[in-house]
């Protein structure tokens, strides 16, 4: 048999880099498998002000680089792969990416979750034609032009402001009539000049073809009326919320009926012995880049308590 590893990490945002972090230093030889968006979600975030130790923020990509590099300096072993299927069934793990397997003792995954989408045609035929989940990736493109952003909560309005630094015009289009965002969020935005509302509507269809001129405008509907009619803009922003990534472990792991990995309270233990999950992953509450490197340090204890005891 192939080397067998102690512990396997799946995906490197907080989370994953934080159990490298913790199990490098406990001289287990953690090998990261970064997955397809290596430093995970903040990299594709600017300035990041509430992760404490950066009194005055810290830019997302370069917060994850750290996160890396310090990982690495006590031994964590970090690889740009991204994992095709796991067999869980026997000991040691098995980890498949192509035609190799790795094996190891335990597992800790970490591998987060990703922006939603409305899930409309005409939204995936023009994705990088106008239609983003990502300002902090595409807002530059939309220099004085006219930006729709979907949704309510802190996403919606972190996309939003962030897009007031480029487009001429920023409207949050929510379908309800009340924000979901966090209080401070919100005073923001309502003190943005830049920022306007269309309360009570949904996109129903998005206008324009996947070439040059890509998104002309969308159809929007009135969820209280149920009157549609047509708006111009230049962009949308999807700004919706997210969902777990976690189709490696569909019936292999107990996932909740949303998706994301149950762990046993108190603790980053899944139904496996042997295997832990750590970050956005198995939380759908918090979400935040500290309390996901918080779970991550509790994984990589976990796992090494794990291990003491198999030895
Ligand atoms: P969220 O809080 O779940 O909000 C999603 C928003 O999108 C809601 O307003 C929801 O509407 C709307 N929505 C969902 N599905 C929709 C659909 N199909 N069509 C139209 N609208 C839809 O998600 P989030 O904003 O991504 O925030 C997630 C967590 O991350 C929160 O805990 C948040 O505080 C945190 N977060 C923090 C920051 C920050 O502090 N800087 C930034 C981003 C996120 P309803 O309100 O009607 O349900």
């Amino acid at each position: 048999m192939k080397e067998k590893h102690k512990v396997i990490i799946i995906g490197s945002g907080p989370a994953g880099l934080t159990a490298a972090l913790y199990a490098a230093r406990a001289n287990l030889k953690p090998v990261v498998f970064e997955g397809i968006q290596p430093g995970g979600q903040l990299t594709i975030t600017t300035d990041v002000e509430n992760y404490p130790g950066f009194p005055d923020g810290i830019m997302g990509p370069e917060l994850m680089d750290l996160f890396r590099k310090q990982a690495q300096r006590f031994g964590a072993d970090t690889h740009f792969k991204h994992v095709d299927s796991v067999d869980l069934s026997k000991k040691p793990f098995e980890v498949k990416i192509g035609n190799e397997t790795y094996f190891s003792d335990s597992i800790i995954i970490s591998t987060g979750a990703t922006a939603k989408l409305l899930g409309l045609k005409s939204e995936s035929k023009l994705m990088g034609y106008g239609v983003s989940a990502c300002a902090t990736c595409d807002g530059f493109f939309f220099k004085d032009k006219k930006v729709f952003v979907v949704g309510g909560g802190d996403s919606a309005i972190e996309e939003a402001s962030f897009l007031t630094k480029f487009a001429s015009s920023v409207t949050i289009i929510h379908r309800r009539s009340e924000l979901r965002a966090s209080k401070i969020m919100q005073d923001r935005a309502f003190e943005n000049p830049k920022i306007d509302f269309m309360w009570n509507t949904s996109i129903i269809e998005m206008l324009g073809e996947p070439d040059e001129n890509g998104l002309v405008g969308v159809i929007v509907k009135d969820t209280q009326t149920g009157k549609q009619r047509k708006e111009d803009c230049d962009g949308v922003f999807l700004g919706i919320g997210h969902k777990p990534n976690s189709e490696l472990f569909n019936n292999i792991i107990k996932l909740d009926e949303t998706g994301y990995i149950i762990t046993e309270s108190g603790s980053t233990k899944t139904n496996i012995d042997g295997v832990f999950a750590a970050g956005d992953i198995m939380d759908s509450v918090y979400r935040q880049a500290i309390t996901a490197a918080g779970s991550g340090c509790k994984a990589a204890i976990d796992a090494e308590r794990y291990l003491e005891n198999i030895e």
